[in-house]
């Protein structure tokens, strides 16, 4: 007799072996190897379930794109309504929705000092706008990206990414690039130049392996950037939307950049939207080239009913407080498992809910991938350096989800510690 669970496992291959065939076969291969190919089926909030029901809680999220929980109802709610109503839309004409979404952004911006706005479907997208934005605006060419930053494969985004593994095959790239350390101010300033632009930064680095720089380092890169004449671009498209306990990550510093790019859960994980907002000085070059840039899907007007409701339910629910306390849990037991396994883990870094686990050594990422994933909870290592696994859940968990995700992570370190002595 065919048992639930043989079917289960015979539809499981079949996807990964069709995936493998029609869309790539080296990360289902990868992804196999550290337990990580789970066939995403229902669901919802923190949680999502594969196909042979098994429950997980995501703790990689899209890298920050589910802030407010997978399939939150509100936000459903929100894309129903606006189907009874609207589409796409002509990304050429007026809209009410465009505006309303342009006017909420503005009023929640850093400062208030971000009022204008130009929208797209992803995360590169917009900051190849805002990297054109910065040129177009300046009359300057050279663009400043930090070593082992992210900000997307597309043209210009690509060119500022901080590795060169994505890049090589590529090559030549945008010219005037430029990378330097992240967190190092001396080398930014003998790196800018007359040519300068634009700095391109993110105010943690996530794909890098959750980086925080000193608390020191941003003001100063706002100072620098001011005296010289340059265009600070954020790159918040990670760390926006309350990740880090303030809605946007460089709060916490009291900087505010001349163009910031936001993305991932600004879509509720429902509709893409994406945008680069700017300071209204900057629109001088859009007043001179009204149609210099164009997307077709970006600033849909869905994507805006969605993206007005997601900051409406982060408000609302005060999802920053919530962020902060959530992280006092994770702070309070981590600390602990460090001095417990010090074998395993080395460090942890950590702003509200984006926490980085920095284990002893490259093999532990994938391992750990595995330990956690058979203990109920999605953690991916960072495909930059596997000895680091961003656990970034929603910010809707609750304190026994946070408990759950610790319990996880401490049985899978003393899995793993035992083999170790075992071995
Ligand atoms: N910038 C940052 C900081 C990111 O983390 C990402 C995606 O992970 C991007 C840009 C690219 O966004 P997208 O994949 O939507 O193009």
């Amino acid at each position: 007799m065919k048992t639930k669970k043989s079917s289960d496992d015979g539809l499981r291959d079949q996807i990964l072996k069709d995936f493998a065939r029609h869309i790539n076969p080296s990360r289902v291969r990868i992804l196999k190897s550290a337990g990580l190919d789970l066939i995403e089926d229902k669901r919802e909030g923190p949680y999502v379930w594969d196909i042979s029901g098994k429950r997980y809680i995501d703790c990689m999220t899209g890298a920050g794109s589910f802030n407010v929980g997978r399939r939150n109802p509100r936000i459903i709610q929100a894309l129903k309504n606006a189907l009874e109503h609207y589409d796409i839309g002509g990304f050429l004409f007026f809209s009410e929705l465009k505006v309303s979404l342009a006017k909420r952004l503005a009023s929640i911006s850093p400062g208030r000092a971000l009022s204008c706005v130009t929208y797209g479907c992803g995360g590169g997208e917009v900051n190849d706008f805002a990297i054109k934005l910065a040129r177009g605006y300046t009359l300057k060419t050279k663009v400043i990206s930090a070593e082992m930053g992210y900000h997307g494969h597309t043209g210009f985004a690509l060119s500022g990414i901080g590795r060169d593994s994505y890049q090589k095959p590529f090559q030549p790239l945008m010219p005037a690039f430029e990378r330097v350390p992240f967190g190092d101010l001396g080398a930014l300033e003998k790196a800018i130049d007359d040519t300068t632009a634009c700095v391109i930064l993110e105010p943690i680095q996530g794909e890098g392996g959750i980086i925080i720089p000193p608390r020191e380092y941003f003001p100063g890169v706002r100072k620098l950037c001011t005296q010289k004449n340059v265009l600070l671009i954020a790159d918040e498209i990670q760390t926006g939307w309350g990740r880090t306990g303030k809605m946007f990550a460089l709060e916490h510093e009291g900087v505010i950049p001349d163009i910031m790019t936001v993305g991932k859960s600004l879509s509720g994980g429902i509709y893409p939207i994406a945008a680069a907002m700017y300071k209204e000085e900057l629109q001088d070059f859009l007043f001179a080239n009204p149609f210099i840039h164009f997307s077709t899907f970006g600033g849909a007007d869905l994507g805006c009913a969605v993206a007005l409701e997601v900051i409406d339910f982060i408000e609302e629910n005060d999802l920053c407080a919530h962020v902060q306390k959530m992280g006092e849990i994770f702070e309070n037991r981590l600390s602990g498992l460090l001095s417990k396994y010090p074998q395993i883990l080395k460090e942890y870094r950590r702003r509200g809910l984006m926490i980085g686990l920095q284990y002893a050594n490259e093999t532990l990422g994938p391992r750990m991938s595995l330990e956690l994933s058979r203990n109920g909870v999605i953690g991916v290592f960072s495909g930059n350096n596997p000895s680091v696994m961003r656990i970034m859940p929603s910010l809707v968990i609750q304190q026994q989800d946070a408990e759950f995700i610790l319990d996880a992570l401490e049985k899978s370190m003393k899995t793993l510690s035992q083999g170790a002595q075992n071995g």
